[in-house]
């Protein structure tokens, strides 16, 4: 298929990219270049800087390139700013997908795939969490990707062409195996990647954001998938679209680990004392994450290749020693 991966200069769409030009799709990465990296995209794919909001340049790419099916990876992803400036993440997260949409409505493209977001489910009612769980976010991040699945179920149903997919994924980590891309964000708020670059003297410490939550150590657990193993499902997922669905899949592997354990983890891959520091409760962070990804398993034959944290925790060291200050 010819695929255009909006967002493929981040950190999800970069590994993306890679894994559809090795399954023999010819690729187009559409980024407006504000978090993601240029380097991330191979040289021999066609790019170009485009913002979401440029509905006439996203139709042109749409219509030059022959485009079958949109990844679409391009979004704000950080909590605690959707929190503080909620206008630009549903400008840019649910506006920009209303973008594209119109994008590939003018261009007569009728495939779609969602990166979505476990934020859509808000406090769970039930762990693990099944895709029939109630969509209740608690952010203006989740809520603007809940809005962009409810907008794809209204065009799958206006429109009996229309397929479309949304993959809520959980935390996602590690990198691809030979450390040629990975993770860089900046700022970095995600686990893996501070204890890492707390290991690397790149920063001071890791601060463990509370250890009175009820589980057993008292830290938060979560459930972390390999990029790859993410990936992996959209190629799945894009292949197994069904005209006039809007279909929804958890992404994780099942199974949670708390802070404490990512952190032991860490300290096994690195062979590294890895300074720490207990911290207060972040705000929004529930108890415990973990799907139950048993939908996508049996409806599409999908299975995590990584299945415990320490080798997702491997290749992550690999990157951030390779390329301690990003790209
Ligand atoms: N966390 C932490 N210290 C950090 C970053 C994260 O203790 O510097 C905790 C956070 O409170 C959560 C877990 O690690 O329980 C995963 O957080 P992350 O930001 O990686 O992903 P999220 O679950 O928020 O999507």
């Amino acid at each position: 298929m010819n695929v255009l991966v909006a967002g493929g200069a981040g950190y999800i769409g970069s590994h993306a990219v890679r894994q559809l030009l090795a399954a023999g799709h010819r690729v187009v990465v559409v980024d407006n270049l504000f978090r993601g990296h240029r380097e991330a995209v191979p040289a021999e794919v066609p790019f170009q800087q485009i913002d979401l909001a440029d509905t006439p340049a996203l139709a042109d790419v749409l219509a030059r390139h022959a485009i079958d099916c949109v990844m679409h990876f391009a979004a704000l992803t950080y909590v605690g700013e959707s929190v503080e400036q909620p206008l630009w993440y549903y400008t840019n997260n649910t506006g920009g997908s209303i973008s594209m949409l119109r994008a590939m409505a003018q261009s007569g493209v009728k495939r779609f795939v969602l990166s979505s977001t476990a934020a859509v489910y808000g406090e769970p009612v039930e762990i693990p969490i099944t895709e029939s769980c109630p969509c209740q976010p608690i952010n203006p991040y989740g809520r603007s990707k809940q809005m962009v699945e409810r907008i794809l179920a209204d065009q799958a149903a206006a429109d009996p062409q229309f397929a479309a997919v949304a993959l809520r994924y959980f935390n996602v980590a590690g990198a691809a195996p030979d450390g040629a891309i990975g993770e860089d964000h900046k700022p970095e708020t995600h686990l893996i990647p501070a204890i890492l670059q707390a290991a690397l003297g790149r920063r001071e410490r890791l601060t463990i954001f509370g250890d009175d939550y009820p589980t057993p150590d008292g830290t938060c657990i979560r459930d972390y998938i390999h990029v790859d193993d993410l990936c992996a499902a959209h190629l799945a997922a894009m292949e197994a679209l069904r005209p006039g669905e809007l279909q929804a899949y958890n992404l994780g592997i099942g199974r949670g680990y708390s802070v404490r354990e990512v952190f032991r983890a860490a300290e096994q891959v690195t062979g590294r004392a890895i300074p720490v520091a207990m911290g207060p409760r972040r705000a929004g962070d529930p108890a415990v994450l973990f799907a139950d990804s048993q939908k996508i398993q049996r409806e599409l034959g999908w299975k995590p290749r990584y299945t415990d944290v320490v080798p997702i925790v491997e290749t992550a060291w690999k990157w951030f020693q390779a390329h301690p200050d990003g790209y």
